[in-house]
């Protein structure tokens, strides 16, 4: 499958044309489908396998679905990452955002308390991203991690990935995910 069969928002096809994406990255072909589909998603895969964008254009293409006028203007989509250095990487791989798209990335501890100190809202997430999930365990988030999914709107889409498929991430992927497509690269 090609970018070009992903029926992606024109903006979203400008980015990769410019990136100079050529053709998607197997992680890529197997998850954007499911992701753009709007089901939840189970993702074994490692850094540089092009995950960042696998999951970063679904959510763009969802958000630019989205009314733009809701209640209140917190986020619509959430990407919680293990580190500070990842999330700004994730960041920096800049599909252009538009006006009124708005996206977090945060580690699980730096976003709990912008929650606690009412700087963000939960109150508009419909899409969430968990990414590299088994890092996020090792490094003691579980319970941050539990806290957002338990806050979240109940209509809301989410893609975990993870190197590693402990039983910790099925655990927390039966909790958490609906019905969930498994896909391993
Ligand atoms: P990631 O696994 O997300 O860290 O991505 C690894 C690298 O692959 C990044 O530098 C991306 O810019 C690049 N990349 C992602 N998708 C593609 C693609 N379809 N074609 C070429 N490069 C890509």
């Amino acid at each position: 499958e090609s970018f070009t069969d992903m029926c992606l928002h024109s903006s979203i096809m400008k980015d990769i044309t410019l990136h100079e994406y050529t053709r998607p990255t197997p992680i890529q072909a197997q998850a954007m489908p499911v992701a753009l589909s709007g089901r939840d998603l189970l993702g074994c895969a490692e850094t540089g396998s092009g995950k960042t964008a696998a999951f970063s254009i679904p959510m763009i293409q969802h958000c630019l679905a989205q009314p733009p006028i809701c209640r209140g203007n917190g986020p619509l989509a959430l990407v919680l990452a293990p580190t500070r250095e990842l999330a700004q990487q994730i960041e920096k791989e800049k599909y252009e955002l538009r006006a009124g798209v708005h996206i977090v990335v945060a580690t699980p501890g730096r976003f709990i308390d912008h929650l606690q100190q009412g700087n963000t809202s939960l109150s508009r997430i419909s899409f969430v991203v968990l990414d590299e999930a088994d890092r996020m365990l090792d490094m003691g988030f579980e319970p941050q991690i539990r806290e957002v999914m338990q806050s979240l709107p109940k209509k809301h889409q989410t893609l975990l990935f993870s190197a590693t498929m402990p039983v910790e991430i099925e655990t927390l992927a039966q909790e958490y995910l609906c019905t969930p497509v498994q896909i391993k690269v």
